[in-house]
């Protein structure tokens, strides 16, 4: 899948972005709208967001939202997610097609077919899904997780139960190195996350003496070892924002974080690590999430415009939000 590419002035349909903030603004009024972004997609986005965040915190806040439609600029999940956590809500999202690879790796049918499985063969075990996953998914699971809370929820699960982890398997591993619980990981990944350069990021350790790794849990084993501080997007914001010595920071995450570490720690240098492209196995800066890249401006105030696309309530969506409800809220 090709990252979109952004039009120029000199391009056919280019729209000014300052034009495009001051319509959205006005359709927000209009249509009695709050925008929620992620902290992966546009900056531009993200400045004329009302909230802006993780995973986890913008689950929260579609609960706090007092308008009565909610545009999620993000994935096809986190739409889902904002949708179940807010009924009452008209939750439109800028792209249906914004899937995420990871959440992809795991349909509901193969997971049943496993649970199934691993309940003929006598084991006792608890769920616990990262929340890049569809609502079939979550409601189909004991616990939902996020980078930023998976370890408090995994102390709650019993020590005599089994643990089967999905979908990511390098947050999986990770999980069970800290708390030490042994779990059954479901072979899962981001296509962002698995790609980054081992050697470019040597090379830029050695290159920039002084500068700290920072990385996201969803990177797999090798980044990690080399890693200075491991977190979810919002832990690591925080933890820019408590250095006040001007430093270098090398980040192995999507690139657009580094439009809100910018805002929030200025002080601060951040390089992101490339990535390789799979197919030929060069170096190159695909470290941006293609799905998240199909959030733009324009759908912003298309989708606002003409109140679509919408994500609809479905059934398994209560069986979801009970377990994200406790998993979350609590
Ligand atoms: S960065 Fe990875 S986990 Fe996040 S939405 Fe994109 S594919 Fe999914």
């Amino acid at each position: 899948m090709s990252i979109p590419v952004i039009n120029t002035p000199q391009d056919e349909g280019y729209e000014d972005p300052l034009d495009l903030m001051d319509e959205i603004d006005e359709l927000k009024k209009e249509k009695d709208a709050s925008i929620l972004a992620h902290f992966y997609v546009d900056g531009d986005i993200q400045d004329i967001a009302d909230f802006t965040g993780d995973s986890l915190k913008l689950a929260r806040d579609a609960t706090q939202v007092k308008t009565s439609t909610i545009v999620f600029s993000g994935v096809h999940f986190m739409g889902e997610s904002a949708k179940i956590m807010s009924p009452e809500k008209r939750v439109l999202i800028p792209d249906m097609l914004a899937g995420c690879s990871l959440a992809e790796s795991c349909p509901a049918d193969q997971l049943v077919a496993f649970q199934e499985q691993l309940r003929s063969e006598g084991r006792t075990f608890d769920t616990v899904a990262y929340i890049n996953t569809s609502a079939a998914v979550k409601s189909l699971c004991d616990w939902i997780v996020t980078s930023g809370n998976a370890q408090d929820i995994i102390e709650r699960v019993p020590q005599d139960r089994e643990i089967l982890f999905v979908p990511d398997q390098h947050l999986g591993r990770y999980l069970s190195e800290v708390t030490g619980r042994k779990m059954i990981l479901w072979p899962g990944s981001c296509m962002v996350h698995e790609v980054f350069s081992i050697q470019d990021l040597i090379r830029a350790k050695r290159n920039t003496p002084g500068s700290v790794v920072i990385a996201h849990p969803e990177c797999p084993q090798n980044i990690l070892e080399i890693t200075d501080f491991i977190g979810g997007t919002e832990k690591m914001r925080r933890h820019v924002m408590s250095i006040d010595k001007p430093t270098t920071f090398l980040v192995a995450t999507e690139s657009a974080m580094i439009h809100a570490f910018e805002k929030s720690a200025p002080q601060h240098t951040f390089v992101p690590v490339p990535g390789i492209m799979t197919s030929t196995g060069e170096t190159c800066a695909c470290n941006r999430c293609p799905h998240m890249a199909r959030n733009t401006l324009q759908k912003v105030r298309d989708c606002l415009k003409n109140e679509s696309p919408e994500v609809e309530w479905k059934d398994y969506f209560q069986k979801a939000r009970d377990v994200l409800d406790r998993s979350l809220l609590q």
